[in-house]
């Protein structure tokens, strides 16, 4: 029951970070003016904002100058809906739920928004400031020390990764990495840094060889570092495990 219900809330907080994703980097106001079609105008009803069934009842289309809406719109909202329910399957109503659901909110916003602009906003970045400050009081975890340490090399490990990419690998990467040693703490921001590391360069390598990107075309990093960290977020502690026998077979 509560499953449907967060499933559902997830999409009405999805169809809200749609209006963030589009309007953040445009630098417009994210309250004001309400919805509207981006060609025509037309002020978007009630009716023709509900999430994902309006998107099917209008055929993707505006309903005042038929103007194509991209599918991404529904898409994020689904995926901000699974995601919801899938953090209330995993974490209930508890702290680390509620606390969950934000930095999911957040970090949606930060893959699509580096997707298209290859920027990482500032404003996203000290909201998960905020979100990780308060996850490190309320629930401890980590603990103050680790978070502090760990904070401090991997800042100082990607600044030099900065400099001697000689700004290839962007400064928005380095605040989001330090961010998330900050939510995560030792050992799970390892397992997070390898994860985005091995995406990153596969699915590079795969654009690559089918001529889809040129070999020195940028491109943007965060939405691997998004991805990897929803997956710590799930299932970071069993990978971490699975991780560590890993390396001591390999040593052995
Ligand atoms: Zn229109």
């Amino acid at each position: 029951m509560f499953l449907i219900f967060t499933f559902l809330f997830g999409m009405l907080i999805g169809s809200f970070l749609n209006v963030v994703i589009y309007r953040l980097p445009r630098d417009e106001n994210i309250a004001f003016p309400p919805s509207h079609c981006p060609k025509c105008g037309w002020k978007i009803k009630p009716w023709e904002n509900i999430p994902v069934i309006s998107y099917l009842f209008l055929r993707g289309k505006c309903s005042s100058c038929k103007n194509k809406i991209s599918p991404i719109y529904p898409f994020i909202e689904l995926l901000t809906g699974v995601l919801f329910a899938l953090a209330y399957w995993k974490y209930s109503f508890t702290p680390q739920g509620y606390i969950s659901v934000i930095i999911i909110s957040i970090l949606i916003c930060i893959f699509f928004i580096d997707l298209e602009h290859y920027i990482i906003p500032d404003s996203l970045l000290v909201t998960l400031l905020i979100v990780s400050v308060l996850k490190l009081f309320i629930l401890n975890q980590p603990t103050f020390w680790n978070a502090l340490i760990t904070t401090g090399i991997t800042f100082l490990f990607f600044y030099l990764v900065y400099i001697l990419s000689k700004e290839k690998f962007g400064g928005g990467d380095v605040k989001l990495f330090t961010l998330l040693a900050l939510y995560f703490g030792w050992p799970l921001i390892n397992l997070l840094i390898v994860l985005a590391s091995v995406s990153g360069l596969l699915i590079a390598g795969i654009l690559i060889l089918a001529g889809i990107i040129k070999k020195d075309e940028p491109i943007p990093f965060g939405p691997f570092i998004v991805f990897s960290s929803i997956i710590t977020l799930f299932y970071g502690e069993e990978l971490w495990t699975i991780y560590e026998e890993m390396i001591l077979v390999l040593l052995l």
